[in-house]
């Protein structure tokens, strides 16, 4: 962060106790709110989120504003969408001052997203609330949205299912990783986990280890059918013990149809869905559709 801050910095224990203390906030579970209070990861998420003077962002739960300072000192122009509805009043009073900034109160998988960012380009970064953070993200990529790049925080082992391949071990064989949200972030974007994050950097604490993930959107795969390629992927993973067959059969297709298109697509119907890779689900959807 610049040292011509118009504040002096939220992301610290006394300025966040101050805060809470002086709006009389108590942090909400329910809401996943846990306050970053480490200036050198808030750093970290702004350099890893690549900021260019004037750059869109869409921050999503900008709580009492910690992480939102760092990126409009590092020049970007925020739309901050804020569930909390005492939260608008806080940030006008913590990051006063700061002109690029608009903060929306609002639940970010009701709004409408490009409405609110003018149909341009932009950057999602946020340090999301855990309780539906897999919902944020697919809701989204499915939409969409111009994107260049999302930056977030979420729980270590999310950021694991999400850059998760077939070949990704795994501590035990009931916690498999790889699933439909490892495919349906890499067919629309390049994942990469950035550094690990200490519940000591947040107040609360939260009761996991955390890391920051930047997924660099890029164009899809050719799918002949996108609605017919999610509903195969979620179809394949819905019952994880069961041959790829049987799954994909629990979810609706016809045994026969399936047999014609794991031929056509070269898969064996004896495999489950965790050692299919992006390639051979699209494969498998376009021998479908
Ligand atoms: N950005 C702040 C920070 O890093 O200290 C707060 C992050 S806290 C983990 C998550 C924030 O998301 C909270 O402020 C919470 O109120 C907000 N939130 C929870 N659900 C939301 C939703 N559906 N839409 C928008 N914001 C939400």
């Amino acid at each position: 962060m610049a040292d011509k801050m118009i504040h002096p910095t939220i992301a610290t224990v006394s300025a966040t106790r101050h805060i809470l203390k002086h709006f009389k906030l108590r942090a909400s579970k329910r809401l996943g709110q846990n306050f970053l209070i480490d200036r050198s990861i808030v750093n970290g998420i702004v350099d890893a989120s690549d900021i260019n003077d004037g750059d869109l962002v869409l921050e999503i739960g900008p709580g009492i504003g910690t992480l939102t300072q760092g990126l409009l000192e590092a020049g970007a122009h925020v739309i901050a969408v804020e569930l909390d509805k005492k939260l608008p009043a806080v940030l006008a009073e913590t990051l006063k001052g700061y002109e690029h900034l608009n903060v929306v109160q609002g639940d970010i998988l009701k709004v409408d997203i490009n409405g609110l960012m003018g149909n341009r380009p932009f950057k999602v970064v946020a340090n999301l609330p855990y309780y539906i953070t897999s919902s944020i993200i697919l809701t989204l990529l499915e939409q969409r949205l111009p994107i260049t790049k999302l930056v977030t925080m979420v729980q270590r082992e999310v950021a694991e299912r999400m850059v998760a391949n077939p070949e990704t071990l795994t501590p035990n064989d009931s916690a498999k990783i790889y699933g439909a949200l490892s495919v349906a972030v890499q067919y629309f974007t390049e994942p990469r986990i950035i550094f690990d994050v200490p519940p000591s950097a947040f107040m609360p604490q939260p009761e996991v280890t955390s890391s920051v993930i930047v997924c660099d959107v890029h164009i899809p795969p050719a799918v002949a059918d996108e609605k017919l390629f999610f509903r195969v992927v979620r179809g394949a993973f819905g019952q994880r013990r069961k041959t790829l067959i049987n799954s994909l059969m629990g979810a609706g297709f016809e045994r026969q149809r399936l047999i014609e298109a794991m031929a056509k697509a070269g898969i064996d119907p004896k495999l489950r869905a965790e050692s299919l890779r992006l390639e051979q689900f699209i494969a498998l959807a376009d021998a479908l559709s």
